[in-house]
Parts: C-alpha cells; structure tokens; sequence
C-alpha cells in the first residue's frame, strides 16, 4: 500500500499500553517533580523503569545487537511522541538526553574493552553521561572551530580547554570530550573523542550554569549545564573512541536519530499543550460566550492544532526517509524537522499561556514552564538557522540560472502554447467527427 496512516496491530498496542502508562501513572506525579527526596524519587523510578522493561520498551533506540528491538525511526517517532507528552518519561524509557546519543556514539565507535567498561553499564543506567564539544569562546553552531587539545604525551592524551552548557556533566559519571589532536585534518578530521571519567585531576567543573529553565541551579542535579576547565586533564590511551581524527564522524552519527526523537516529543508535548488550552477555552466564559466562541481564540486554535499537524508530517516523512535510505541522504528531512518542530511547539506554547490569561502565565499550570525549558529548542543541537541553511542549499540544488526571462515568463510561452493548443484542437476536432 503506498499511503498508510496507520501502523501494524501488535506496535499500536505498545503505543496503546505507552499511552495509558504515560497518562495514567507518569502525568498524575509530574506535581511532585522535584519535591519528593532524591531517595524515595529514585525508587519510584525504579519501579515505574520496571514496568517499561517488562513491556520490551526500554533504550528503544538501540540496535537489536545492543539489546535493543530495532525498531527503526518511523516506530521510534511514534513512541517519542508519546514519551513527549511528559517531560521526565525520557527517563522512565531510557532515551534521556545525552545518555541515549552517547550510547549510540558509544556503540558505533568504541572496542569492547570500553563497551564492558561503559557502554553496558550506560545502556542499564548504572552509569550515567555527559557530552562536551561547545565553548565559550569558539565551538559553537560552528563546531568545528575548536579550541579545546589533546596532545600525546607517552601512553596518554593531556586535555586542555574550557567547555560549557555540558548537559548532566556535574552530575555524571564520565564525560565524553571532543578536543582537535591534529590540526591538519581540517575541516572534519582533525577532532577526537575521549572518556574522561569524574574525578580524574584535570577535569574542573567550574560550575552549573542559570539558565532559563533552571535560574538558580543547584550543583550536580541532574539536568544542569555545567561549564568544565580540562586543565593538564590526562586520561591514559585507551580512552580514545574510534582512531585519533574520528571525532566528527562519530558526532555526525550521534545526531540524525536523535533530532528526529527531540522534533517528536515536541511535537507530543504541543499536543498536550493544546488539549490544555482548549480545556480552558471551553470553561471559562468572557463577554458572554465561551473563550472558544471568541474567533480570535479560535484563530489560536486552528493555527496551533495546524502548525502540530504540519510539524508531525514533515517529522515522520524524515524518519521514513532515513528508515529507507539512511540518514546522510535524509539531511535536509531531517534538518527540516528540527527547525519546524522547535518554534512550532514555542508558538503553541505561547498561543496557550494567551487563551489561559493569568493562569497561564503563572506556575499553576506546567505551560510557562515548558515554554522556559524549551526555549533551548531552535538553539541546540545545531540553532535552526543552521539547519535552515542545509534545507536551502539542497533546495537550490540543481536549479540553473537562465538568461532573461524566467522559463515561466508567460508572453515568452505564448507561442509555443498556441503552436501545441492547435494541434491538440486539430486531434479534437478529427476524433470528434
Ligand atoms: C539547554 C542546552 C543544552 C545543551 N547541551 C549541550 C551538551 O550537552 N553538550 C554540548 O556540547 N553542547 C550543548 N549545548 C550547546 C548547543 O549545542 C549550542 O548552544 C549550539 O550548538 C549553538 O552554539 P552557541 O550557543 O555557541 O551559538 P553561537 O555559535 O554563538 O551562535 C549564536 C547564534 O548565531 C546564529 N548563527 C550561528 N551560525 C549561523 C549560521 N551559519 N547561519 C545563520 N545564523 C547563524 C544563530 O542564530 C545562533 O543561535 C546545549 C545548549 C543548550 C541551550
């Protein structure tokens, strides 16, 4: 069948048992984020993480090799969708933010000795992962202009530099640093990746950056941006990933599956932003009609519920793309994605702070504080802009200049349009008679 909306029976019943799972028992304690004690939360955790292994659905991202069921993105997008519906199920299904990434870094580029020594312990959430390649002052949405080292030093590297907004890197138990170990190789081959583990001498974290989401952060909570000095940070050979020079190669493979899971829980995460704006517009009344009698609000309405709608198509034609071709030939798909998804969730997030008045902007609902924590969307992995850059120059491919009128110029067409119509209305009049 060439067009079909639907997926198999037996997965829609895992999106069915992830559906009631996420609103029946993940929703109701979203209250109690961040007020329950780090011990009894943990255990909580444990018990709900569980009930997902129980299902199969746990690190769904992973290769079948890597105890993982192989999905491939078009399921994964599915399931992502739900798991955005709630902004802390990443980590009762395993796909939290670095850590699902890292792992798959983890598991294209490393031998096995550091599989054993990381990669298992990661996927099982014993250890936990930070990622740092941008700076302050140089790698940024460009990160290739590194300024972080690693030189050889006898049967070691010896880092220095100075990283930020390193996700969990406060919190976790190793790091994995892109440093340029070879100049030459520039653009793309002149970076390699190292495990520095916490406590190794040399690794400062300075310390976890305010941010929107979180202004006054407390140090070493998960989820902090932490900023890190490598200063004479020596971490012996075997911590290299990959050949010296791989670095780029294994980052690129880090990102396509992942931008498309990040689009997809924006995309359920808008979703349930908009269930709660129309909740609220058809509750409370205003200058004798309900909010969603206000045309203005049903403006919100359809621009929100269209915008999610556009979003999730172009979301899923990427991952259908990189599920039959890969995910090099789905760049500008996927990059397409990213940018749509990021500032139409921001967009639906604004329109449902609006249509709740002051309810909306206050902290009794979650919708300012999702608007605060996804704000980073159009920034991270990789701003929009860059992305929208890699859709325009593949849209401009293999356009041709022309000289004069543009080959769509209506008088210049005139006559061979006239030259074609007459004889079509030759062929009419004989086939007629
Ligand atoms: C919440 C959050 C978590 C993050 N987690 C991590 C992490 O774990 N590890 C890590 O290494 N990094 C992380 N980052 C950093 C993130 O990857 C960078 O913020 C991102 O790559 C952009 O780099 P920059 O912020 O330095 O922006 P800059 O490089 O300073 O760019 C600033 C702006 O300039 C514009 N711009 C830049 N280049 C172009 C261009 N070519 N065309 C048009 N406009 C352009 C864009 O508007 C861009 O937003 C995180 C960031 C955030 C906000």
């Amino acid at each position: 069948m060439p067009w079909d909306f639907e997926t198999e029976p037996e997965f829609q019943q895992k999106l069915d048992w992830m559906r009631s799972f996420i609103d029946e028992q993940l929703i109701p304690l979203e209250p109690m984020l961040g007020r329950a004690p780090a011990e009894e939360w943990a255990l909580v955790k444990r018990h709900l993480q569980q009930q997902v292994k129980a299902q199969g659905l746990w690190a769904c991202h992973l290769d079948p090799a890597l105890g993982g069921p192989g999905f491939g993105q078009m399921k994964l997008a599915l399931m992502h969708e739900l798991i955005g519906r709630c902004p802390y199920s990443m980590e009762i299904f395993g796909n939290q933010a670095p850590d699902s990434g890292n792992s798959e870094l983890l598991a294209t580029g490393a031998n096995e000795a550091q599989k054993e020594r990381w990669l298992w312990p990661n996927i099982a959430g014993t250890l936990r992962s930070a990622f740092a390649l941008t700076e302050p002052f140089e790698a940024g949405a460009d990160p290739t202009r590194l300024r972080t080292t690693a030189r050889r030093d006898g049967d070691d590297w010896v880092i220095d530099g100075h990283k930020w907004f390193c996700t969990n890197g406060s919190f976790a138990d190793f790091i994995i640093v892109m440093a340029e170990t070879n100049p030459e190789g520039r653009p793309y081959q002149h970076a390699s990746m190292f495990v520095v583990e916490k406590g190794t001498p040399g690794l400062n974290i300075v310390r976890d950056i305010p941010t929107m989401r979180e202004p006054d952060p407390v140090f070493g909570e998960l989820g902090n941006h932490a900023e890190i000095l490598f200063e004479s940070c020596r971490v012996p050979a075997e911590n290299l990933i990959g050949n010296p020079g791989d670095g780029f190669i294994l980052a690129q493979k880090r990102l396509g599956g992942g931008r498309i899971h990040h689009a997809m829980r924006w995309i359920g995460l808008a979703k349930r932003a908009l269930e709660i704006t129309c909740e609220r517009a058809v509750s409370r009344e205003s200058h004798g009609r309900r909010l969603a009698d206000h045309q203005m609000v049903q403006g919100f309405i359809f621009d929100s519920r269209s915008e999610i709608e556009a979003a999730r198509l172009i979301t899923f034609q990427a991952a259908w793309k990189m599920d039959r071709v890969g995910a090099r030939a789905a760049r500008a798909d996927i990059s397409m994605a990213k940018a749509t998804a990021s500032r139409m969730l921001l967009a639906v997030l604004d329109r449902g702070i609006q249509v709740c008045g002051a309810l909306g902007y206050s902290g009794d609902l979650p919708l300012e504080e999702w608007y605060r924590t996804n704000r980073f969307g159009p920034i991270g992995d990789g701003p929009d802009e860059v992305h929208k850059v890699v859709v325009v120059k593949d849209t401009l491919k293999g356009i041709e200049p022309v000289e004069g009128w543009p080959t769509a110029h209506i008088p210049s067409r005139r006559e061979a349009s006239q030259r074609d119509f007459a004889q079509l209305l030759q062929e009419a009049r004989r086939s007629t008679s």
